[in-house]
């Protein structure tokens, strides 16, 4: 027999000990008895129901491994949608949710006048970037592509959950839209950046997929890969934008100058004040933000 109250208290201990973070026991047990912060107060000293105790143990001995809660819960809020995960992809980061942003504000500004915007995420993971901006602007002819057929089984589910119209390719970067023909207005992209050997948290290394993490020696790899083909996907007049590694602007840049000399581009921090997202504006002026 035991109360709501000493069942958190004592997982809250145990987290403690470990540096894992009192809030994910906290969100776990809400999530497992389907309450929120008052009903969980107001039900503080009441008995909690066994099968819910012994689903919160489980779930607090993976929290104690590292594993993200995240994978406990199975999901993930994104720009306000519920997107499923799985450790077959990347769980979407907050940073994300600005490149999201930015995106929006920039399709907003240059296509205002457009009736459809023909828009890809290149390594989609989850779904959760296409998903997001599609929700955003129904006129977005939104197109996802991922090499890994099981990330891209989870972007489906999350798109027919998110009620989202969206066309999925499996290939490597940009070799789907090569193949179908396909033009964009916007490319999007957040590829694999981390360098090979850099040193990364435990329970990313551990439980994220690699294949959604690493981008070579220098984390440059996938970025070099999309810029020299851009040329075969993107309309005259149109934009690229990516997420980036907070020490990789200099690198970028230089590549950007090579790759496409004549266009504008703009690197933008994150609200960490870290840099975090590249644009690239083909035949646009760039815009201030
Ligand atoms: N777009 C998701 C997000 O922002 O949360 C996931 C981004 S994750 C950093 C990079 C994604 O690129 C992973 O889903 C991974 O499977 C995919 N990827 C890795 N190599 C790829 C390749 N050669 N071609 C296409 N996608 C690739
Ligand atoms: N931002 C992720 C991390 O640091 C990496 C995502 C990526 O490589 N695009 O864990």
């Amino acid at each position: 027999m035991a109360s709501y109250h000493q069942v958190l208290q004592t997982a809250i201990k145990k987290c403690q000990q470990v540096d894992v973070p009192a809030e994910s026991a906290q969100i776990l047990l809400l999530e497992l008895c389907n309450m929120n912060y008052t009903d969980l107060y107001l039900n503080y000293e009441s008995e909690i129901d066994d099968s819910i105790n012994q689903q919160f143990q489980e779930g607090i001995k993976r929290l104690l491994e590292n594993e993200p809660l995240q994978y406990i819960l199975g999901y993930q809020w994104f720009y306000g949608h519920k997107i499923l995960v799985s450790p077959d992809c990347l769980i979407p980061r907050y940073e994300t949710e600005e490149l999201v942003a930015n995106i929006l504000a920039d399709t907003d500004y240059y296509f205002k006048n457009s009736i459809s915007i023909d828009i890809a995420d290149i390594g989609t993971g989850s779904g959760a970037i296409a998903i997001a901006l599609k929700k955003e602007e129904s006129k977005f002819n939104m197109f996802a592509t991922d090499i890994s057929g099981k990330a891209l089984e989870i972007a489906r589910k999350n798109s027919e959950l998110n009620d989202c119209q969206i066309t999925f390719f499996q290939g490597d970067m940009l070799q789907p839209l090569i193949d179908h023909n396909i033009k964009l207005d916007v490319l999007v992209c957040n590829p694999p950046y981390i360098p090979a050997k850099q040193r990364i948290q435990k329970s990313v290394i551990d439980f994220e997929p690699h294949v959604a993490l690493f981008g070579g020696e220098d984390g440059l790899f996938f970025y070099h890969s999309v810029f020299e083909n851009a040329h075969k996907v993107i309309k005259d007049k149109s934009f690229m934008a990516f997420e980036i590694g907070y020490d990789e602007k200099e690198a970028l840049i230089k590549m950007v100058k090579e790759y496409f000399p004549d266009d504008k581009y703009e690197v933008l921090k994150d609200i960490n004040g870290k840099d975090r997202m590249l644009f690239i504006y083909h035949n646009l002026e760039a815009v201030t933000k």
